[in-house]
């Protein structure tokens, strides 16, 4: 039975990085019908967060990374790591050191100064009983692991095989205190205990994996299995920042990208079918991951990728699921709740009764919302990009800049008074009449002032007076949902 865990320190959020990493082991466990568990690495209390570790859950959640286990807290298991720490200093295998950091900080700067790599100098390792007991009365210790001088050797299952000269690894610190075991300690234990089969993390990590697998044989405990995945650069091949992008989840969330893009998107960070396909849902990458086909080489992080994958899951959503997801982003209206709920069988929320326009106080329609986000649903990039595609809907008054109502350089008088003259008339505004009127009137103006065929004479000022801004969808479309009393109602705000 496969076992992985996504195991991140709430130190931070959940970022693209070990947002990834969690995709990965999720991938590669179900595929397998394995058990993911979720394993929250807190011992480092000044670090660690509880804002963080709550970020971490819920962005899980959002993306669609669903654990079967856990949250394990490691906090929550101190005693089990004392009994580990006790048990390999009973058996000479780690031992109390009393250095300073003062003593510590002295070697390090003398090792430097004569080009030797910094290590610790084994002062503490072979202290009598007596020294130790006399020693521990201070209270002031940390505890380290006795590195045997050997090769480490596994066989990472992304990069093959990896050697390590324990040479280059000195006796490194596990523990604060009995209590207080520090990272590569901790992890050791809890893979075993939550009996981990397979450990598949951030290429970071790495230079952790020898020392772990070092504890783990001190302890003799079954061997695991490695898999590291690259790192993400960015475009320029620099490591992955905030000038590459945002790197929070959350703030991907927040700007409007759909969880099923960014699924898509993380999971080729490292990883490619065989396959030219871009297109891959969870349940595609379900059947057609594996673990052996990720790349060792860098991943390139292309937000322009991303965006192009968000606008085509956009443009896949039926306009009912768009125009929920862009509610939230269209902040001139507010809801209509009414004091009624829904009865519990059909989720108890609260019965949205429609929406209010603020500025106007007007009322519209779910439906009414819906025929406006159709109007962006082709060239929506991220969510929030609604906000201002669509604020001239709900503004009550438009602000014309200077040369906004031009075309080409000419007046947009004496066109917006023919405009309205020929709207004026329309006895049904349906687009079938606007579209006639309106193609009619503007060949014939274009003919009139020798323009030949272009439209824009009219369609230009009139979209311009609609909408107050330098582009938008269609003239015909938006005074068609704006309905007749609306659109002539603009026109002369715009001519004035
Ligand atoms: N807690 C470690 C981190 O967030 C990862 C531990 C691991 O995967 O081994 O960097």
């Amino acid at each position: 039975m496969i076992r992985t865990r996504f195991a991140p320190s709430p130190t931070g959020v959940l970022h693209i990085g070990n947002a990834r990493t969690a995709l990965f082991n999720y991938l590669f466990t179900k595929k397998e019908k394995g058990v993911f568990v979720l394993r929250i690495e807190d011992t480092d209390e000044e670090r660690s967060s509880s804002v963080f570790e709550k970020d971490i859950i819920e962005n899980l959640k959002w993306l669609g990374i669903n654990w079967d286990e856990g949250p394990y807290k490691q906090s929550k298991r101190r005693n089990i790591y004392e009994k580990y720490i006790k048990q390999l200093i009973n058996e000479d295998k780690a031992y109390y050191c009393f250095c300073s950091q003062e003593e510590l900080a002295a070697e390090k700067q003398y090792q430097m100064s004569i080009g030797q790599p910094t290590q610790y100098n084994q002062k503490c390792r072979n202290l009598s009983k007596k020294e130790v007991e006399k020693k521990l009365q201070e209270n002031k210790y940390i505890i380290r692991f006795k590195t045997p001088e050997k090769k480490v050797e596994f066989n990472d299952l992304i990069r093959g095989k990896i050697e390590f000269d324990t040479k280059l690894i000195d006796d490194f610190a596990i523990a604060k205190n009995l209590q207080n075991p520090l990272y590569n300690f901790a992890v050791v234990i809890d893979d075993f205990e939550m009996d981990i089969t397979h450990v598949i993390r951030g290429e970071d990590l790495l230079p952790n994996t020898p020392k772990q697998i070092l504890i783990q044989e001190a302890l003799g405990f079954p061997v695991i299995n490695f898999a590291h995945l690259p790192v993400i650069l960015g475009p320029d091949k620099k490591k992955m920042s905030k000038r590459h992008g945002a790197t929070a989840i959350q703030e991907y969330k927040e700007q409007g990208y759909l969880q099923e893009a960014l699924i898509n998107f993380l999971a080729f960070l490292g990883w490619n079918p065989d396959s030219e396909r871009e297109i891959y849902t969870i349940n595609d990458l379900l059947k057609d991951f594996s673990i052996e086909k990720v790349h060792k080489a860098a991943a390139i992080f292309n937000i322009e990728r991303l965006n192009y994958l968000n606008g085509l899951y956009i443009r896949k959503k039926n306009i009912k699921e768009l125009t929920k997801l862009c509610l939230p982003y269209i902040d001139l209206i507010e809801p209509i709740i009414s004091s009624e709920q829904y009865p519990p069988a059909y989720g108890g929320q609260q019965i949205t009764q429609g929406y209010k326009i603020k500025e106007t106080k007007e009322i519209i329609t779910f439906e009414y919302l819906e025929k406006i986000i159709s109007l962006y649903q082709e060239r929506l990039k991220k969510i929030s990009e609604i906000t201002e595609l669509t604020s001239y809907f709900f503004k009550k008054q438009l602000i014309y800049d200077k040369g906004l109502l031009a075309w080409k350089g000419s007046a947009p008088n004496p066109a917006l008074d023919i405009i309205e003259l020929k709207l004026l008339n329309i006895k049904e505004w349906t687009f079938e009449n606007l579209e006639k009127i309106l193609t009619d009137l503007s060949l014939e103006y274009a003919q009139s002032i020798n323009k030949d065929k272009d439209r824009g004479y009219i369609m230009w000022p009139l979209r311009a007076a609609l909408t107050g801004q330098k582009s938008s969808a269609g003239p015909i479309d938006i005074a068609l949902i704006l309905g007749k009393e609306k659109t002539l109602n603009r026109i002369k705000q715009a001519k004035k």
